[in-house]
């Protein structure tokens, strides 16, 4: 692409990746892998995952310091209101506050609130608050927030919104999830 655009014309972006087909955290992946090669600095916060060792964890430890992926969770949340684990609670209120200073710093020209829709989808989480930190962030930051049915207040702060829609998937056919394509 030409580089023909005036710089006023650059800005940062929210993006949400949502919908019940695959995709979602890997179309982000791939999002944070353009932005590294274009000089970028990439943060990669994944709220509530932690149990499974996903290979991006170690494709970013080759890619160097500018692109950190971090998960801030355990894997596995008991949802549904009261039956909430407190400890739960506790570790996505620690990651989204860590998740509002990097976006807030202007430390990462991209960052990535992975599985965040589900935090909020699971009332662990309110809307509200990240939706006032993403309106005053730092104009040329971009962020991306992924996970299933993404807020309507979120949905109509983005700028582009992409809904993974499910026409198949392996796991119907009984297929378990597989090393490098799922995780
Ligand atoms: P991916 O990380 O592969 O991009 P995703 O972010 O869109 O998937 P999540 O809701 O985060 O999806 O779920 C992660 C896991 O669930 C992945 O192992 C993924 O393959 C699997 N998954 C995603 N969509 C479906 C589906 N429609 N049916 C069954 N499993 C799914
Ligand atoms: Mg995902």
């Amino acid at each position: 692409m030409t580089e023909s655009s005036p710089a006023s014309s650059r800005r940062g972006l929210i993006l949400i990746n949502t919908g019940p087909g695959k995709g979602k955290t890997t179309a982000a992946l791939g999002t944070a892998f353009r932005a590294a090669g274009n000089g970028m600095r990439v943060l990669i916060l994944q709220f509530l995952k932690g149990s499974w060792h996903y290979g991006e964890l170690d494709s970013a430890l080759k890619m160097g310091p500018d692109f950190v992926i971090k998960q801030m969770g355990r894997g596995f949340v008991k949802v549904g209101g009261a039956e909430t684990d407190p400890e739960d609670i506790k570790m996505v209120e620690d990651a989204w506050a860590e998740a509002a200073d990097a976006i807030l710093s202007g430390d990462w020209d991209l960052v990535v609130l992975d599985e965040i829709n589900y935090a909020i989808g699971y009332k662990m989480l309110d809307p509200q608050a990240v939706a006032d930190v993403l309106r005053c962030k730092p104009e040329m930051v971009h962020v991306i927030l992924t996970g299933r049915n993404a807020h309507p207040l979120l949905i109509e702060l983005a700028d582009t919104v992409t809904e993974m829609r499910e026409v198949k998937h392996a796991y119907q056919k009984g297929i378990l999830a597989q090393r490098g394509i799922e995780f």
